[in-house]
């Protein structure tokens, strides 16, 4: 029997973790890149040291192009949308450290003269920036964010540029980011888990709407919204398409005779006893309503399904049904008429066309004399 699966849980929290960093990395790249051509423009000789600068231009440029490329796609393995955020984060790291390095390079070299507080300006927005980007991940964020700032606060103390007031406010700043960073990790992975819990309720709640409360099996709402679709896949593919429908036989005195409690065991039980004999995966299994049940089976011939209708029919009889807690000998042996039918797209123009044949099939079955079987 085929059920639908669940298909939350870890790989989905992956692909939302990857295809969020991927979109926030990718303006990222353009903001380096606006940040050194004011750097460059707003030093004291922008016409000199050309080398240095177009040289950096092309290194943001290459993490640029790579940021942006190889975007993760929702189809991937897990251990693929794995691999993908370790090379993202490796990345991130090392165009962090490459940032860092750059702004403490500029500030150490003699021939280039920067503005000192742009220099910090960039160091603080873009470790920010860091923090609000990408707090998924709390320990490779916090490190990105110490590589950005390590390099030009290291030269800051080796050239003694600034004062013990602006050391302060920097480490201050920088805990209070600390603390902004574990908050939005939070934050992110909290709203992730309730993204996720309310797709599982969703996919809960659309099982037990296509599901029957009292046997499990699949309901009317499933055939109807199952069987125009793998008709219509029927008729592309030119495979065929079984359909086996079920009804009891003098159902009405069981409940007259035992009551409802025990026509609905007789129905559960009924309903083990297809699970047990149709067993194919892809086999769908169903009660259409009351004491009506269907089993519909794809790639399957009139034949086949012929031969394993009838064995259910003949099991049916031979071996009565087990009604759990209750003597066998109390309950009169139950019997079903069958009508099978495959799906034939010269003369079925539509689901309904289809079931009609098959249920006429039945009902033939029935004006037969019951605890048959009749082909469509
Ligand atoms: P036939 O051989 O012509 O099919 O006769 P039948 O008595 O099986 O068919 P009929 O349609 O006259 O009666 C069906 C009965 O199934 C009537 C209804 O009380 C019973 N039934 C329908 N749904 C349920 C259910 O969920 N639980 C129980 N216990 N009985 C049900
Ligand atoms: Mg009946
Ligand atoms: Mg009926």
């Amino acid at each position: 029997m085929t059920s639908i699966s669940a298909a939350t849980g870890p790989r989905l929290r992956l692909w939302r973790e990857a295809s969020d960093t991927h979109i926030r990395s990718r303006f990222g790249g353009y903001y380096y890149l606006l940040a050194w051509a004011m750097l460059w423009l707003t030093s004291r000789n922008p016409g000199q040291n050309l080398w240095l600068w177009s040289g950096g231009v092309l290194l943001l440029l290459g993490f640029f192009i790579l940021r942006s490329s190889e975007r993760p796609t929702e189809q991937l393995p897990a251990e693929q949308l794995q691999r993908w955020l370790d090379q993202r984060w490796v990345l991130i790291l090392l165009q962090s450290l490459a940032w860092g390095l750059m702004l403490a390079g500029i500030q150490l070299h003699p021939g280039v003269i920067v503005s000192h507080l742009v220099v910090m300006l960039c160091v603080v927005v873009f470790g920010t920036a860091l923090a609000f980007t990408y707090p998924m991940r709390m320990p490779s964020c916090a490190l990105a964010i110490l590589l950005t700032y390590l390099p030009s606060t290291a030269v800051k103390i080796h050239l003694g540029i600034g004062d013990i007031g602006e050391s302060v406010a920097l480490v201050i700043y920088l805990s209070y980011l600390g603390l902004f960073l574990y908050r939005w990790h939070r934050e992110y992975h909290i709203s992730l888990d309730r993204e996720l819990r309310l797709l599982r309720q969703g996919e809960q709640l659309d099982r037990l709407s296509r599901t029957d409360a009292l046997t499990g099996l699949s309901n009317r709402y499933q055939f109807n919204a199952l069987l125009p679709n793998w008709l219509a896949s029927a008729r592309r593919q030119n495979s065929m398409l079984a359909l086996v429908l079920l009804d009891i036989d003098f159902f009405k005195k069981i409940n007259d005779q035992f009551g409802h409690r025990a026509g609905d065991l007789y129905l559960q039980a009924f309903a083990e006893r297809m699970r047990q004999l149709f067993r194919r995966d892809s086999d769908i299994l169903l009660r259409l309503g009351g004491e009506e049940f269907a089993v519909l089976m794809p790639d399957t011939s009139l034949e086949q399904a012929m031969l394993l209708a009838e064995r259910f029919r003949a099991e049916l009889t031979e071996h009565p049904l087990n009604i759990p807690g209750q003597n066998p000998a109390q309950y009169p042996p139950l019997t079903c008429s069958l009508g099978v039918g495959t799906f034939q797209p010269l003369c079925d123009d539509s689901a309904e066309a289809f079931y009609t044949r098959v249920d006429n099939a039945l009902y033939r079955a029935k004006a037969g004399g019951r605890n048959r079987l009749e082909l469509a």
